[in-house]
């Protein structure tokens, strides 16, 4: 089977399943899963606290439908597992349309969708439905019957992990975010393509290791990194994985640290492919996916996420019309494989690190201080050689390769290139 079609047949098996922040529908995707990759599914225990938050309470719900006063259903949970509020209580009774409306949420301004709502932390219920379908069924004065069957319990939070050990133990994070119901590109998307793109690390061999988390989005990575804080403040870079399957335009969105060399690395591979400006750029900002847990003061580890209709930015987004018409397996591969070369460059990395980066280097000693000043770079805004040893030598903290001093000094490839060779040549640098 070829590998678009495989992904379609993911897609499809777990577009229906209700997912949110706990419950049978994550540890049912994550076993669905399991059948692609080995990877291992864990829990943390509700009430556990991680940092500053507490793992809640498990949900799970079987069923959940109103009835009109001729005992129609008319909205029905089976349909769709949008109209329920994710995390909403347990109820049934009749009520009045005046006091249901109070329950209800659609958007007036996009008539036929059904929105997308949770309440995790705040007890409550509530149901979702087209504004049109609002319009047509719901009346104040009628009696309606409201059932929602669902239960809270002391049970656990479910996570996947995979980690594909590289040559060195220096990991690079692949996460990605599974508490979303029947909504395709945020992120079903994100889920089936990380788990492929685990499938084909797998089958290479490696420099970096690579920690591929599948976790509930925001309590899930707060979890996570609660328990593996150690482990999670050594991390290289990483990415986080959402809505990378609709058909708009790739974008990426820059990690907290715009000058990090992920950020030039995943511009590099997007203008390789479509062309200079051919792609959107977010930068980075306080809201969005996990980026906001793993660059958090206390980590500060830099991830991008790719994005092919980046959440927030096309108006399907968190309402029923994300769904299977709007994503593709073919979009979801293309994004893949931009992952994949924007991995293939992190792996061929060459790193430059000075033999004593303590204090400035003698350069006198390594012939490498001029005997007579005047010497300037024709064309480099007056620049001397001199300079661009001396401005080299000064970013050179062994994380930077030649693309990222080029960046960050702003200066021609062609003198950074002479001079990284120039002073390799004398035995000041060394490749890391
Ligand atoms: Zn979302």
């Amino acid at each position: 089977m070829d590998r678009v079609q495989n992904i379609e047949n993911y897609l499809q098996q777990l577009f229906p399943i209700c997912r949110s922040i706990t419950g049978e529908g994550n540890r049912e995707t994550l076993r669905i899963l399991s059948e692609l990759i080995p990877l291992k599914i864990g829990e943390y225990p509700s009430g556990q606290k991680v940092f500053d938050w507490i793992v809640p309470q498990e949900w799970n719900i079987q069923d959940a439908w109103i009835k009109n006063a001729q005992g129609e259903k008319i909205i029905d949970f089976k349909k769709t597992n949008l109209h329920v509020v994710s995390y909403s209580e347990p109820v049934c009774k009749k009520i009045k349309g005046v006091e249901l409306a109070k329950h209800l949420h659609y958007l007036e301004n996009y008539p036929q969708a059904i929105p997308y709502r949770t309440s995790y932390y705040k007890k409550d219920w509530g149901f979702c439905l087209s504004f049109a379908d609002y319009k047509k069924f719901i009346d104040a004065d009628e009696e309606y019957e409201v059932c929602i069957e669902a239960e809270f319990k002391n049970g656990g939070l479910t996570y996947g992990e995979w980690l594909i050990k590289g040559k060195k133990p220096q990991e690079i994070l692949i996460s990605t975010y599974i508490c979303h119901p029947s909504l395709a590109n945020d992120n079903l998307s994100g889920l089936v393509l990380t788990a492929f793109l685990a499938d084909e690390l797998s089958k290479k061999k490696c420099n970096y290791s690579y920690r591929f988390i599948w976790i509930p989005e925001t309590i899930g990575a707060v979890a996570y990194l609660a328990h593996n804080e150690t482990i999670m403040k050594k991390i290289a870079a990483g990415f986080v994985v959402t809505t990378a399957g609709g058909p708009g335009m790739m974008g990426y969105k820059q990690s907290w640290d715009a000058d990090h060399y992920l950020n030039q690395i995943v511009a590099e591979v997007l203008s390789d492919e479509y062309g200079a400006g051919q792609y959107k750029i977010y930068p980075f900002d306080g809201h969005g996916s996990d980026e906001r847990q793993y660059s958090s003061p206390g980590f500060r580890i830099n991830t991008v996420s790719v994005t092919k209709d980046k959440y927030y930015d096309y108006p399907q987004y968190h309402t029923s019309q994300d769904d299977l018409n709007f994503v593709s397996a073919e979009n979801i591969e293309q994004t893949l494989k931009i992952y994949l070369k924007v991995i293939d460059k992190i792996e061929n990395r060459e790193v430059y690190r000075r033999v004593e980066p303590h204090g400035e280097v003698m350069l006198s000693r390594h012939g490498l201080y001029p005997e007579s000043g005047g010497a300037q770079i024709p064309g480099n805004m007056r620049m001397t050689e001199l300079d661009v040893i001396l401005k080299v030598l000064f970013v050179m903290d062994g994380s930077m390769s030649v693309t990222d001093m080029v960046y960050r000094l702003g200066i021609e490839e062609k003198l950074v290139s002479s001079v990284i060779h120039k002073l390799e040549k004398c035995g000041v640098i060394e490749k890391t």
